[in-house]
């Protein structure tokens, strides 16, 4: 009779211990895997991003991303930023009018048309005469929204303000004229005294709109006061300062009688310069002043 293996200490016992073992450890390496994923990816969903709100003792909030209520106001105040801004003249100057439409503004356009050349105004809708926008646009300038109401502080107290103001200014540019706007200038410039807190917060919602937004390189220092013709012309001659792109900044409210009249001399004088002038566009590249 042959005589049997025992078990125990056989080859094929510690076969099995080994296929034992593989299936053990098989199976813990795949629970191990599979809660990890559980925890780290499952719940990485767009609408529960961790914040990115970092707590005192460097632990990150449980709190989950949620976007503020004025990205879902307004859903017809958009606009789209072009792919790709133009390729401009070497020597281009930009004259833009912030606070008309008024009585100068007329003065100003007629101005133009004998200049032949094509400006941009940024219009303040509350208290304005509108119709003017319309001969603006006909006579080929650009409107750019500037603002409905001009009181900076209740203007910048709050995104939430500014949006509303914006939307307002965007409805009675388009009922007046049949154009949607699409590219703003700030009241006071992109930063100023009054958003020195949120200015980052209203300009990304600008952005995010798909609104370009335009400040200035030239001024003629004519926003606070009505200066002097003589004075205005030290102003420009001062900030053109050999520089190739001019957005210039220049006021037609009713009480800019000087601007008006500075203004032939503005042109003759970039003219002899070698500049030519344009109206703004989207597709022109903007000047923004640099966060501080
Ligand atoms: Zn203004």
């Amino acid at each position: 009779m042959q005589k049997q293996t025992p078990y125990f200490g056989s080859v094929k016992f510690f076969k099995h211990v080994i296929y034992l073992s593989l299936a053990l450890l098989g199976f813990v390496v795949f629970s191990k895997l599979y809660s990890y994923s559980k925890e780290h990816f499952a719940e990485r969903t767009f609408a529960a991003i961790p914040s990115a709100n970092l707590l005192s003792d460097g632990e990150t909030s449980e709190q989950t991303f949620t976007a503020p209520n004025y990205q879902s106001k307004y859903p017809e105040l958009y606009s789209s930023i072009p792919k790709a801004f133009r390729q401009e003249k070497e020597k281009v100057a930009y004259l833009t009018f912030d606070d008309g439409p008024s009585i100068r503004t007329l003065e100003i356009l007629e101005l133009l048309k004998a200049f032949n050349i094509k400006a941009t105004f940024f219009v303040v809708t509350e208290g304005t005469d509108l119709s003017i926008l319309k001969r603006i646009v006909q006579e080929g300038h650009s409107i750019g929204i500037h603002c409905h109401s001009h009181e900076y502080k209740k203007l910048y107290a709050s995104t939430e303000n500014f949006l509303e103001d914006l939307h307002t200014a965007y409805n009675k540019i388009y009922q007046a004229t049949s154009i949607k706007p699409r590219f703003i200038r700030f009241p006071g410039g992109s930063i100023n005294a009054y958003n020195s807190i949120n200015y980052q917060e209203i300009i990304s919602e600008v952005l995010r709109r798909g609104f370009l937004y335009y400040d200035w390189n030239v001024s003629t220092g004519d926003a606070a006061s009505n200066p002097s013709l003589e004075q205005i012309m030290q102003n420009i001659k001062a900030s053109v300062n050999g520089q190739d792109k001019l957005i210039i900044l220049a006021h037609d409210s009713e009480h800019k009688t000087q601007t008006v009249a500075a203004l032939p001399k503005i042109i003759e004088f970039l003219t002899r310069e070698g500049y030519t002038f344009d109206r703004l566009e989207p597709t022109v590249k903007p000047i923004i002043f640099a966060y501080p």
